[in-house]
């Protein structure tokens, strides 16, 4: 086989689309003015911070005044579990619900908190990666000031039923935060219809650039100032705004949701035909079959080292992750694979390969063609 480049690592990062780069571009030369400047320079630089904020409010179904521009999925998930529970926290609120499948900015949060005072419930998923509306209602306490639950994976790509758990948390009067950084564009959301008070997403996860990224609060939420020190983001979020970042990143979700259904339907089709492929290889699925995300492809090959194989998949040109791309230098196997069930060695040998809406039936095929002579080279090691 020829060999092609395959880039398949689109939940670790994915490239700055053309359409993005152009509406870019002005801002990072003739139009440069800090957007709080009363010149007209400065006026086109805060309109155009605006018109971001309204395409991500559509998108979300929000009013452009609950969208708060951040540094990333990172920043908006630190910023939404510490500065939410702590401004519970002298209410006497001070236990959060969790599952032990977040990222690890959520968790990480999570942990600081524990430290301060809080108690934290880690909820266990099933064997797909999912989290019930059922498991959630059953944590609630009274003294429950948050729920964190991630929309959708990024090792497994399994999806929530966020609106079931949206609709537990409202019943219980309980604010409900999501890290939808793997969702967006990905999946329709709604968080009026779904109770979300909170939503963490990234620009780098969806063809925008890295160090971007938007946290939803729905007004009225109370929420402690992330960084102050000047009066951007309603004083919340200081700091001269990221204007070509932001620009790109009102551009990149609205680019997401159009032709949403075509694109949805030509992805996973070719999603489950490197699934079936890798299948027939020996790979066991992770995650849920029904419940997934429309680029996600998470297969163990028991027996096999991830990182070996990452190595011989990338001297094939193709780009791919193990568990997830924060474990690749460390031997402890994934949170999230463990937490599902899986065995060390099954977890050890996880393979994640995310695409998007440009991969092709034959990107689909090469890399089942790679991952047959891969393995038969690594079985033939085995045997000497
Ligand atoms: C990538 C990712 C993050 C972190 O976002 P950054 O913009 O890279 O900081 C958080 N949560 C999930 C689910 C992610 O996939």
């Amino acid at each position: 086989m020829e060999k092609r480049f395959v880039y398949a690592d689109n939940a670790a990062s994915t490239a700055v689309s053309e359409r993005v780069l152009n509406a870019m571009l002005p801002f990072l030369s003739e139009s440069f003015g800090n957007p709080s400047s009363i010149h007209r320079q400065g006026r086109d630089a805060r309109r155009a911070i605006e018109n971001a904020r309204e395409q991500i409010a559509e998108c979300l179904n929000c009013h452009p005044s609950e969208i708060y521009f951040t540094s990333g999925g990172t920043e908006s998930d630190w910023w939404a579990v510490t500065g939410y529970a702590k401004a519970q926290y002298e209410h006497g609120k001070r236990h959060i619900v969790t599952t032990a499948v977040e990222h690890k900015a959520v968790l990480e949060a999570c942990k600081k908190l524990e430290k301060q005072g809080f108690e934290v419930t880690y909820l266990k998923p099933d064997g797909d990666g999912i989290i019930t509306a059922e498991q959630v209602e059953n944590a609630i306490r009274k003294d429950t000031a948050l729920v964190t639950v991630m929309y959708a994976n990024n090792e497994v790509g399994t999806v929530m039923p966020v609106e079931e758990i949206g609709r537990v948390c409202k019943e219980k009067g309980v604010c409900f935060h999501t890290d939808a950084v793997q969702a967006v564009g990905n999946v329709k959301i709604d968080v009026k219809k779904q109770n979300i008070a909170m939503l963490s997403l990234s620009g780098h996860k969806i063809h925008a650039m890295k160090g971007i990224g938007v946290l939803y609060v729905r007004n009225g939420t109370a929420l402690e100032a992330m960084i102050t020190g000047g009066a951007q983001e309603k004083g919340r979020r200081a700091g001269t705004e990221n204007v070509p970042a932001i620009v790109g990143l009102g551009e990149a979700v609205k680019a997401a949701y159009e032709d949403f259904d075509g694109r949805y339907e030509r992805t996973v089709k070719v999603r489950d035909r490197l699934i079936d492929g890798l299948i027939k290889l020996g790979g066991r699925l992770n995650g849920s079959c029904e419940n997934r995300l429309m680029g996600n492809v998470n297969v163990s090959f028991e027996g096999f080292e991830g990182e070996t194989m990452l190595l011989l998949l990338d001297s094939k040109g193709i780009c791919a992750s193990g568990g997830s791309a924060c474990s690749s230098g460390q031997t402890e196997p994934s949170h999230v694979l463990t937490a599902m069930g899986l065995t060390a060695e099954q977890a050890r040998g996880a393979l994640r390969f995310s695409i998007d809406g440009g991969f092709t039936a034959e990107d689909a095929d090469y890399i089942i063609e790679a991952m047959k002579d891969i393995i038969s080279r690594l079985n033939k090691m085995k045997g000497l």
